[in-house]
């Protein structure tokens, strides 16, 4: 698998507005390398120790995402460099997430994360709860976190018409959250290697390729 020929090729084949997030995690810190020389400056990983290891051996102008689940207790670990963190999944890590980039003197970007899968196993709020959760996120006033907008994934199948209600389920939830509450936010994160072309067409602002990018995870 040839790394800067399939991100050229993704990159080519979607809207120059869809931010491409580099989903690098499992893979060693030379293919991250390959990547980043091919133009990558955006990298996506969910476990802690995996991105601190890496934004320590990697370029400093690397923005680094977390975009699985986040305990809170290991919050502090990236609040020092973390440049965007998807998947706020309860309230109390958002107030965790506030306390750490207050200590670093930091505003952290943050999106929240809807469950709109069928799977149960996926972590996120229900896109029922939403305007009650963020008149909760308002009242709270967090000044060291940003809420830029709302990320999901959907079922892991091929059936493409559940995968797209799913997303148009994610977007409705967005643009709900945007008319209502959060006028500023401006990220819609849905879509990976196996759907983010039916992800962008129900309007995906950003998309999370892993597989597609650097190959098949054992
Ligand atoms: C692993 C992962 C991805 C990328 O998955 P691919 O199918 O390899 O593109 C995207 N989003 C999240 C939350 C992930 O955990």
């Amino acid at each position: 698998m040839d790394v800067e020929k399939a991100y050229q090729q993704i990159k080519s084949s979607i809207p120059n507005d869809v931010t491409l997030v580099a989903v690098s995690k499992t893979k060693p810190t030379e293919q991250l390398l390959e990547a980043y020389n091919a133009g990558v400056r955006i990298f996506g990983e969910n476990r802690v120790q995996e991105v601190v290891d890496k934004h320590e051996a990697l370029p400093k102008d690397i923005e680094w995402h977390m975009i699985g689940h986040l305990q809170s207790k290991k919050t502090k670990y990236i609040a020092p460099f973390i440049s965007l963190i998807h998947s706020v999944d309860s309230i109390k890590l958002l107030k965790v997430i506030n306390k750490e980039a207050e200590k670093n003197n930091r505003v952290i970007d943050c999106l929240i994360q809807f469950h709109i899968a069928e799977e149960e196993s996926k972590y996120g709020f229900l896109p029922n709860d939403a305007i009650e959760l963020a008149e909760k996120i308002n009242e709270l006033n967090l000044k060291h976190v940003h809420i830029k907008g709302i990320m999901g994934m959907a079922t892991f199948t091929d059936n493409t018409n559940q995968v797209q209600e799913e997303f148009r389920n994610l977007k409705q939830v967005f643009d709900l959250l945007k008319k209502n509450k959060w006028p500023h936010i401006d990220t819609l994160s849905m879509g990976m290697s196996g759907d983010y072309d039916i992800a962008i067409k129900e309007g995906s602002t950003m998309i999370r390729v892993g597989s597609k990018i650097f190959g098949s995870r054992k």
